[in-house]
């Protein structure tokens, strides 16, 4: 099992460290490597994913991904912008398929902006659609109108579409995960106003009657929006395209009230996948020691399950995070009156100990 470690940038190198030790204390033979990404590779090599960072992320069954950017990078042409790193990495490994688990654990009810009855127990997956859609359809650009409300005038255009094969793709991999869980499927779309979307709605369906054993509903997105933060218990999987699914997945995260706390994972048709935190770099508290390095961790234990076929392992991490929360530990983010307030290194050190069955202080 080759992983491919890329810390980036900011609190990237931090909290990959955590979930590097967590590895390690499980004992099992994994081969890993490092990389530069991001703003640290441009600095080292003038491009935030070099040819050797990128061959190395190929030939691995896995990549474990901290983040990147830092805002003095914002000037930089675009293609040489860290975040670049990520979609190259994408494109390169044809990561189609982005899980965005939201899970509420019970000791972290109150960090939520919503009523704890409404968020407790929470647990649902956003699956969204990411090599597709507006954001990659061409053609775009910016041109002057030849008609519309202001012919004549500047006018900038995007392209939204979808084939059948990638609709079909995604959909099977939102049945498959529904299987593994409560077996039932939200499809989200925009079918009343959107051709692409009609289409989508259309695929989703017929791919469904492979799988008689899961429930499929379909659910506009502004209504999606509307149920996310109404009653997002009522969800199990959601399945959606690119733009949807960036803008839903964000907002199940903040359901959650702790970014510091939710993985992520993105896999493409052979389940290598890129695994990361759903936060980015934090420039305002990288190098103090205080990032929570749980969302890390919990991608690693992602990373175990669906890319290395570790299941046991994966839980035995998932156990272990759930012990330290127990036990009254948490990183600045998710304290809260009555807990104990830790840095970066000594919530890794609690994981650690709780994988290796040590007695956990605090
Ligand atoms: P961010 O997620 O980095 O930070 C938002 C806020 O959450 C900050 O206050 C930060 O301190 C806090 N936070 C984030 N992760 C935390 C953690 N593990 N523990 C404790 N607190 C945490 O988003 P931003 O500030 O908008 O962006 C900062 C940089 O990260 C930008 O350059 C952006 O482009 C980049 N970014 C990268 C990724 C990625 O690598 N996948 C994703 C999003 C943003």
């Amino acid at each position: 099992m080759k992983i491919a470690v890329l810390p980036g940038d900011g609190i990237g190198t931090e909290i990959v460290a955590e979930a590097i030790r967590v590895l390690d204390a499980l004992d099992l033979s994994f081969e890993m490597e490092t990389a530069l990404v991001g703003g640290a590779a441009y600095e080292a090599h003038g491009h935030p994913l070099p040819e050797s960072t990128l061959k190395l992320a190929k030939e691995a069954d896995a990549v474990l991904f901290g983040a990147v950017g830092d805002w003095k990078y914002d000037k930089l042409d675009r293609p040489l912008r860290p975040e670049q790193a990520i979609l190259g990495l994408r494109k390169n490994l044809g990561l189609f398929a982005n899980f965005r688990p939201a899970i509420c654990y019970e000791q972290l009810v109150d960090a939520s902006s919503l009523k704890p009855e409404l968020i407790a127990g929470l647990d649902i997956l956003i699956i969204r659609e990411l090599t597709g859609d507006i954001y990659f359809g061409q053609p775009r650009g910016r041109r002057t109108a030849a008609d519309g409300h202001f012919p004549g005038a500047e006018e900038a255009f995007d392209t939204m579409r979808y084939s059948r094969p990638e609709v079909e793709r995604i959909a099977r991999v939102a049945f498959e995960a529904a299987r593994k869980r409560n077996k039932r499927v939200t499809s989200v779309d925009k079918a009343n106003v959107l051709e692409t979307f009609q289409f989508w709605k259309d695929v989703v369906t017929e791919v469904h009657k492979d799988y008689p054993d899961i429930e499929l509903d379909h659910m506009y997105v502004d209504n999606a929006a509307m149920q996310l933060v109404k009653a997002p218990k009522k969800f199990d999987v959601i399945v959606t395209g690119n733009m949807f699914g960036d803008i839903l997945s964000d907002e199940a995260a903040m359901l959650t009230g702790s970014i510091g706390m939710l993985p992520s994972a993105s896999l493409n048709s052979s389940n290598q996948g890129l695994y990361e935190p759903s936060h980015g770099s934090a420039p305002d508290i990288a190098g103090k020691g205080v990032a929570n390095p749980l969302a890390t961790i919990l991608s690693a234990a992602m990373m175990l399950r669906f890319s290395l076929n570790q299941a046991e392992a994966a839980d035995r991490i998932e156990s272990a995070v759930k012990h330290v929360l127990a036990s009254g530990l948490r990183t600045g983010d998710i304290w809260s009156e009555g807990t104990k307030r830790v840095g970066t290194r000594e919530m890794g050190d609690a994981v650690v100990a709780a994988i290796t069955k040590k007695t956990i202080t605090g």
